[in-house]
């Protein structure tokens, strides 16, 4: 009765993409080139990677809360900022702290070069704030590397084939790297970042969560899906669509992070669970007796992306992206049709390619929230996840007591990995 949809992703065009090895994508966030310092450091850990004989791509983000405060600015001139200014303004972020990073680079020493999403040959829709890659000309890259040199590429962004500058989402700096691996047939996408890897549960909510050291794309799906901050999911999707594995790593220790890559057997051997994830950040919508079909081509046309659908005799109820939110809305009400927000539930999600065929943890789970007190709202599973809606002031509490019920911080429910 009910299914998480994930959306369909374009194919990138591998046509000119003559894959060569020891190419690697190193992507650092906004927090890991937050000052001038870090930028330094980072472009430290990019001539290591190029002094190993690797050829080095970085993808970075906007310095900090630079996108955020791009973002505000633009609100602070116009109630509701023109979609294509508002993508002009908000790429700049990247073009920043990548041509800061070339510049820290050449003074160690080693050339660089800085490229725009559009220099680097990301093309994408027209979807303005959410557009999404359908091809990647790399040539310009190939060449530069060819050349010895190490390539930048400003994140979040591309040109869409009606030439006009595009971002690809909140966290899109995630895809661009993604995407460029597999352009590149690179070994593996690094994604640098300010935690040490993939938890158990968000250890700001379960101090006690363990990292994680391997999780299979499809369980990456679910949790970046559930609320997992640490990539994008349409980055997760992108790499389980062209086998680019992923290695999300801190930017500040050279310790190994969290593998993302195809499931394997060792990954079904111990836990049953991965991890707990939740979110707030998302927009739960009911709509009263649609027609199916209709209600999902249009949010389709949207370009929404739709999780957690669940139908019951009187209702549809479906959640989306925050960022969605007000195409959702305008979608809906086009077609006509009643609809609410529900704003008061936050979702918990418990993730696990080991729970496939295992009943006892659906029976866990919902005798652990009963014990709380709690009623799950809009329960949905799929063979690797059970999630559900609680109030909002009732998510970490839930969160805690499933991450003890499954005893997810014991060293023993650790998988093992060769
Ligand atoms: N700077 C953009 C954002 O804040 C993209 C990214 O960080 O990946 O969403
Ligand atoms: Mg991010």
């Amino acid at each position: 009765m009910t299914e998480t949809a994930f959306e369909s992703v374009a194919q990138i065009e591998p046509a000119e993409a003559e894959t060569r090895t020891g190419t690697v994508v190193m992507k650092f966030g906004g927090t890991s080139v937050a000052d001038p310092e870090k930028i330094r450091r980072v472009a430290s850990r990019l001539v290591e990677a190029a002094e190993r004989g690797q050829r080095v791509v970085g993808v970075v983000s906007a310095m900090g809360r630079h996108t955020d405060e791009l973002f505000d600015l633009a609100h602070e001139v116009s109630p509701a900022p023109n979609p294509r200014e508002l993508d002009m303004l908000v790429s700049v972020g990247e073009r920043i702290s990548c041509a800061l990073v070339a510049m820290a680079i050449s003074d160690l020493g080693r050339n660089a070069i800085s490229l725009t999403g559009s220099q680097a040959g990301i093309v994408t829709t027209t979807a303005h704030g959410r557009a999404k890659i359908v091809e990647i000309r790399a040539r310009r890259i190939h060449e530069a590397l060819d050349a010895g040199c190490i390539v930048l590429v400003a994140g979040f962004q591309g040109v869409s084939t009606a030439y006009d500058v595009t971002t690809l989402g909140r966290g899109g700096s995630d895809t661009t790297a993604v995407a460029l691996a597999a352009a590149l047939g690179a070994d593996a996408c690094e994604i640098y970042t300010d935690v040490d890897g993939v938890f158990t549960a968000d250890p700001r909510v379960v101090p006690e969560a363990r990292k994680l050291h391997a999780v299979s794309f499809e369980e990456m799906l679910e949790m970046a899906a559930a609320g997992a901050r640490v990539l994008q999911l349409r980055s997760v999707e992108f790499a389980r669509n062209h086998g680019v594995k992923l290695h999300v790593r801190s930017t500040f220790s050279g310790e190994p992070g969290t593998w993302v890559a195809e499931e394997d057997e060792r990954m079904l051997e111990k836990a049953m669970i991965s991890g707990i994830t939740h979110t707030l950040d998302e927009a739960l919508f009911r709509v009263g007796s649609p027609d199916l079909a209709e209600l999902f081509t249009a949010l389709a046309e949207a370009e929404t992306s739709v999780d957690t659908i669940i139908q019951t005799d009187a209702e549809a109820v479906f959640s989306v992206p925050v960022e969605d939110r007000g195409a959702t809305a305008s979608a809906l009400d086009r077609l006509g049709i009643d609809w609410a927000e529900q704003d008061d539930l936050g979702k918990v999600s418990i993730v696990g390619a080991g729970m496939k065929s295992h009943p006892e943890i659906a029976a866990r789970t919902f005798a652990t929230v009963a014990g709380l007190g709690l009623e799950p709202r809009y329960v949905a599973t799929s063979p690797i996840k059970i999630s559900f809606h609680v109030p909002r002031d009732a998510v970490e509490r839930t969160v805690q007591a499933l991450h003890d019920a499954f005893e997810l911080s014991s060293a023993e429910a650790e998988r093992q990995h060769g």
